[in-house]
């Protein structure tokens, strides 16, 4: 392999003359087109600090430019506590909503009051002198559309029941999201002020969900709370504070910054738009950025207040302008040296993207399950499942995870009644599951996302079909005996 100055120079972000200078200095006399060998390459990459990968293959040069952009290690001096970043999910109409503008309007200072406090995605509240933010976002969708991207950006999930309704299919949903991602769960049992409340009910129904309330001598905390009375929320909020100083949460606020997409669209007057929460370093105006396959250069900073800010350190979000393009929710975003930086590594992810479009991409699928998990110790099949009566989906569940053995860890992340819907999909997508719908049929949405998403759906009528499936597949993976 070899390259022209000019291309190392690019690899290099320096000037072709400042390259030439340094061959010359080597011995080597070189003008700007012409090739040069990959060793001496190298060598000139080494004087910078730099590796060039030899080979030279699209992704091979990717990553090395990915590479580039990674900061070292974080040394654990340089670790300070960040505020926790919270989701509030829970069954539709059982308050996540509610909850959430009672949260920030405990927070409400008079002097913001008659403000007008713009939209950004995410919200920050004070409680006891700490901050904690509050995804705006509520619901378990956005949580896991973000988690299949890759992205994982909550902490914590507070976990909504109405007192007078229990434990509903997307209560149960909520609790599968936010265990597969290992999240912690607070409960909020909501609505206590009405005459129907029984917030016993809702606590013997998360003990069957494998939930148990601390009052039951479990470790899950639960809180009553109304959210439209207002009542429980301080208390609410000292637990999400507890649970965060147990996690001992900690980011490294001193390097170039890192973070995530929430949400994005393009302004007629601002052009794109992203509320990015960053997650290490701090994030400045002026810094060049790479944000999923846009780049840019951070032109202005807006809070969750709507003031305009210079700065944002872990935990922060942020709503940035400047960008090339509209990035997507749950892209990654990360800060670099130059801007010419920032456009290669977008250009060669959008270069990438276009192949990768052409590829289809590779997520689990049943049929060739074992080639996937390659030399795994363990392999492991998650499955979700869907039926059509609670007894069929017990029934599945138990059957396909007694298939388990040493080398082969079945496990059902989720079950539950009806069709499959498309937050099973993205559950499915987001944790590299199966699923399998025992007499139901995806709904169509579900179906198309699916494709999408290469999501492997199996629908069948006759259980030990299902089982024989699974075992097969299993079989074809376990590792040969001698
Ligand atoms: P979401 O769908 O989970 O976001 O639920 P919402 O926040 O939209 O609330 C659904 C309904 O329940 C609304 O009519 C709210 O006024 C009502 N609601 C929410 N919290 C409470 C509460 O603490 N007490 C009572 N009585 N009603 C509530």
């Amino acid at each position: 392999g070899k390259l022209t100055v000019q291309e190392l120079a690019n690899k290099l972000d320096k000037s072709a003359s400042e390259i030439i200078m340094k061959l010359m200095k080597m011995g080597t006399m070189a003008s700007i087109n012409q090739e040069i060998s990959l060793e001496i390459g190298s060598l000139v990459a080494s004087e910078y600090g730099f590796e060039l990968v030899q080979g030279g293959s699209d992704e091979e040069e990717l990553e090395a430019i990915e590479e580039l952009l990674e900061i070292e290690e974080d040394r654990e001096e340089d670790l300070v506590k960040r505020p926790p970043v919270v989701t509030v999910m829970g069954h539709v109409d059982h308050g996540k909503t509610s909850l959430l503008d009672a949260i920030r309007s405990t927070n409400v200072t008079s002097s913001e009051a008659g403000g007008i406090t713009q939209h950004i995605g995410a919200s920050e509240v004070m409680v006891n002198g700490e901050k904690v933010v509050f995804l705006d976002t509520p619901g378990h969708e956005a949580f896991t559309s973000m988690r299949a991207r890759g992205a994982q950006v909550t902490d914590m999930a507070i976990l909504v029941v109405a007192a007078d309704d229990g434990i509903m299919p997307q209560t149960v949903e909520a609790i599968n999201h936010a265990k597969a991602a290992n999240v912690p769960l607070i409960v909020a049992i909501n609505k206590i002020d009405k005459p129907g409340a029984n917030p016993d009910r809702v606590k013997q129904e998360l003990s069957e969900q494998g939930l148990l309330v601390e009052d039951w001598g479990g470790d899950v905390i639960c809180v009553p709370v109304s959210a439209l009375k207002r009542e429980g929320i301080d208390t609410l909020l000292e637990m999400v504070l507890l649970v965060a100083e147990v996690e001992e949460l900690k980011a490294n606020p001193k390097k170039r910054a890192v973070g995530t997409v929430i949400e994005a669209e393009l302004d007629k007057g601002r052009g794109p738009v992203a509320t990015i929460l960053v997650q290490g370093g701090t994030l400045n105006v002026g810094d060049p950025i790479v944000c999923g396959l846009a780049s840019g250069k951070v032109r202005a900073m807006i809070n969750s207040k709507g003031k305009r800010v210079k700065a944002a350190t872990p935990s922060t979000a942020v709503e940035i302008l400047g960008l090339s393009e509209v990035p997507q929710g749950g892209d990654q975003f990360v800060a670099v040296a130059t801007d010419k930086i920032a456009r290669n590594v977008a250009e060669k992810r959008q270069q990438m993207a276009r192949e990768e479009m052409l590829k289809s991409n590779q997520r689990m699928s049943l049929d060739d399950f074992f080639s996937q998990m390659g030399d795994a110790e363990v392999k492991e099949l998650n499955i979700v499942i869907k039926a059509d009566v609670q007894g069929s989906v017990q029934a599945v569940k138990q059957s396909l995870e007694k298939l388990s053995n040493e080398e082969v860890a079945v496990r059902v992340i989720h079950g539950g009644v009806g069709a499959v819907t498309e937050s099973d999909v993205m559950l499915a997508a987001a944790s590299n599951a199966i699923i399998i719908g025992f007499s139901v049929r995806p709904v169509p949405g579900a179906e198309m996302l699916a494709q999408k998403e290469s999501v492997d759906v199996r629908t069948y009528t006759i259980i030990y079909k299902a089982i024989e499936d699974v075992q097969a597949a299993m079989t074809g993976m376990l590792d040969p005996e001698y």
